[in-house]
């Protein structure tokens, strides 16, 4: 029996094993692939607090370091079911673990456009995050592909940073808000390309161009560029937690800024609750947040 178990071991997670050993509590995390979370594609941090640069793989090393010297247990096995009850009863293929409180800080995965080589040039010239890379585009050319908010957002933040933004969508009318649309409107240096999708990804080691396919007539143009931003939404990592935790439409968990989730010592930390920024520096706050919470729960 732990005090507290946490699922999953990026930013959010380890934020909350860190807290709560140095709160004396017994601690498993449970990660099914790698410590570190979405960060470690990142090549370059730049707008963690007193970090001016570090990468993510260092930045996922020291974190779990930091975590493991301070007595966190981590065990790499995919938690596939929570139970409630007077201990909560946490699943995985090989094991059954029983803790006074859990943490659920999974995260969400970017969905992918599922182009050829788009894996490959992560980091290369695609980003799945403006706010993270948009700074290594000054006054060069990039594309946004997405209809909603964050492609929205993402251009109209990299719109005061490239030289010229394109804004892809696959249909004519933008899923996102229409005042962001607007404001994108009156940005000379946005071209916007409608009922488009990407069809093709030219690269010689970076991304050097990419073809783009009208859906209503099938003409193919190319666009060079330097930086494609891939904002068609993310899959968060909840789907196993379903039948005990309350999600929203779209499978986040319904957890505001105090992570408590409908279920009394469950909390949720980091990219899988409903939150409007989903960056490092708020993910280690879900940290410190749900892990109080949960020693709260605990001392109660
Ligand atoms: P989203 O609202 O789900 O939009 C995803 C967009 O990507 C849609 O326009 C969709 O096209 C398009 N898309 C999906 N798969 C595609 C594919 N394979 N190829 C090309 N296009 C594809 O995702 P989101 O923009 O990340 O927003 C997620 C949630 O967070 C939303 O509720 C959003 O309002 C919210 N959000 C809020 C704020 C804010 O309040 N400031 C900021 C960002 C996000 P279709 O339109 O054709 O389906």
């Amino acid at each position: 029996m732990y005090d507290i178990i946490i699922v999953g071991a990026g930013p959010a997670g380890l934020t909350a094993a860190i807290y709560a050993r140095r709160a004396s509590k017994t601690v498993l995390v449970l990660e099914a692939m790698t410590y570190g979370g979405q960060i470690i594609n990142t090549p370059d941090i730049e707008n963690y607090p007193a970090a001016a640069h570090i990468s993510g793989l260092d930045f996922a090393n020291k974190i779990y370091e930091q975590a493991t010297a301070l007595g966190a247990e981590i065990v790499f096995e995919k938690v596939t079911e929570i139970k409630d009850g007077a201990e909560k009863t946490v699943v995985t293929p090989d094991n059954t673990y029983t803790a006074k409180a859990v943490i659920i800080a999974t995260g969400s995965e970017n969905r992918k456009l599922g182009v050829e080589g788009e894996e490959q040039l992560v980091g290369r010239g695609i980003s799945y995050c403006a706010t993270c890379d948009g700074a290594f585009y000054r006054k060069k050319t990039v594309a946004v592909v997405g209809g909603g908010n964050t492609a929205l957002e993402d251009a109209l933040y990299l719109s005061d940073l490239a030289e010229t933004v394109y804004l892809i969508h696959r249909r004519d009318a933008f899923r996102g808000d229409e005042a962001t649309v607007n404001a994108l409107k009156q940005r000379s240096n946005v071209k916007f390309i409608y009922n488009s999708t990407v069809t093709k990804l030219n690269a010689d080691k970076r991304l050097t161009s990419i073809e783009v396919t009208d859906r209503n007539t099938g003409e193919v143009s190319t666009i060079e560029l330097n930086g494609l931003f891939v904002a068609v939404g993310r899959i968060p990592e909840n789907q196993n937690f379903a039948q005990l935790i309350r999600l929203d439409d779209s499978g986040y968990i319904e957890a505001g800024e105090d992570c408590l989730t409908n279920v009394p010592g469950i909390f949720a930390a980091g990219d899988n609750r409903v939150k409007s920024v989903r960056q490092l520096v708020t993910a280690a706050a879900d940290g410190a947040v749900a892990a109080t919470a949960a020693i709260k729960y605990i001392s109660e």
